[in-house]
């Protein structure tokens, strides 16, 4: 039978892979609906080409734009903003939904999937570093699997096949370092938007590209391999490895470490997701080993890189804490792309935002979000 497949952040890196993987499977899987929040054009674009009928356009304004524009046939349903977006997730026909819209606007849509007990593929980690607890019992209570799309998850979910989760030592996850790995200090106070929104090795959005280069990533990563495989902080150790070809590792407690490679591509994880457990040709080509390349791993620097310090705090710390990490991240990427704090400004505002506030348990998910948005407040303030 045919996989009918949701894609929420159809216009962006992982929605673009996200196609290329289900066009190399047309016998596999359809585009049955998208969703995308202002790039309602490149939309109409994915919708024509892949003939798909359900349209969710978050933005209110680009809404209203589509809407008027003749770009979407006659027989396509448009929907909008958050609620138009949980439609769109839950739609019967649905049977999986990939979340890979940047930050935390699927989150109410997420939360919809899987109380109508649909599949999730995950690619927006951010999800799970603000609410994890209440997302992963949710997943837990409907019965649902949230597979990982973010290379470095899936590699570890990938590893953990090969063994018990109770005799797990240590996950070993693998940061590229970024663009700036061999700067110095001086030289980051002088990183610039246009600077750091290049990677060396993947080609992705401006706010994950960001991310990598102040390692906010791996520290959101930290986060998020917490909750998706139930691992505490001390059993997750983070190693830079510049090339990107092994996403990730894991140790048992014999000694044994597993490791998954392939090329710095999405397409390995998107096919991994969307075909899990089967597996079939992948669009990219495998790693060649008649080719000689060399794989380095070091050890992260926390001084350079005081985002992971951070990140790692707030998960110790628990409860909001990572909500509070997560939130002015987003804030201080913003106010750094809009030239407002310099890129060494970006960890700062993190930190002062963590003691602001209040590290404290939520009991409801409502509250996370009433949190949430009090969090955001404060950063803009403290900019
Ligand atoms: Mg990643």
């Amino acid at each position: 039978m045919i996989k009918k497949i949701a894609l929420l952040g159809a216009s962006g890196s992982i929605g673009e892979n996200t196609q290329h993987v289900i066009e190399k499977h047309p016998d596999k899987f359809e585009l049955f609906a998208i969703a995308g929040c202002k790039r309602y054009k490149k939309l109409a674009a994915i919708a024509e080409k892949f003939h798909v009928k359900h349209v969710a356009i978050g933005d209110q304004k680009a809404y209203a734009e589509a809407q008027r524009s003749n770009l979407f046939s006659g027989d396509t349903k448009l929907y909008c903003g958050e609620n138009g977006l949980s439609e769109l997730a839950t739609l019967a026909e649905v049977k999986m939904v990939i979340a890979a819209i940047v930050g935390t606007k699927s989150l109410k849509p997420v939360m919809a999937a899987i109380e109508a007990r649909k599949d999730i593929g995950l690619a927006s980690k951010e999800i799970l570093v603000m609410a994890g607890k209440f997302v992963m019992a949710a997943a837990h209570k409907n019965n649902v699997s949230i597979l990982p799309i973010d290379s470095e998850h899936n590699a570890i979910f990938q590893c953990l096949q090969s063994g018990n989760s109770k005799d797990l030592s240590k996950i070993i996850l693998t940061a590229s370092g970024g663009a700036f790995r061999n700067f110095t200090l001086e030289q980051m106070a002088k990183i610039k938007p246009e600077d750091a929104i290049q990677h060396p090795n993947w080609d992705m959005g401006p706010k994950i590209t960001v991310d990598s280069s102040t390692m906010a990533n791996k520290g959101l990563e930290l986060i998020e391999a917490h909750w998706l495989f139930n691992a505490h902080s001390n059993q997750i150790e983070i190693v830079v490895h510049p090339q990107s070809i092994v996403h990730s590792m894991v140790e048992w407690q014999d000694g044994s470490v597993i490791a998954q490679l392939s090329p710095p591509s999405m397409t390995f994880a998107i096919q991994h997701v969307l075909t899990f457990p089967e597996k079939f040709t992948g669009v990219d080509k495998p790693i060649d080993f008649t080719k000689m390349f060399n794989l380095e791993f070091l050890p992260p620097d926390l001084n350079k890189f005081p985002c992971l310090r951070l990140a790692r705090e707030a998960l110790i710390s628990g409860g909001t804490a990572s909500t509070i990490f997560n939130a002015a991240n987003e804030i201080a990427v913003d106010a750094f792309l809009k030239h407002q704090i310099p890129f060494t400004g970006i960890a700062k505002l993190i930190e002062k935002t963590m003691s602001a506030l209040p590290h404290k348990k939520a009991e409801s998910l409502d509250e996370v979000i009433d949190f949430d948005d009090t969090i955001r407040k404060k950063a803009t303030e403290l900019i």
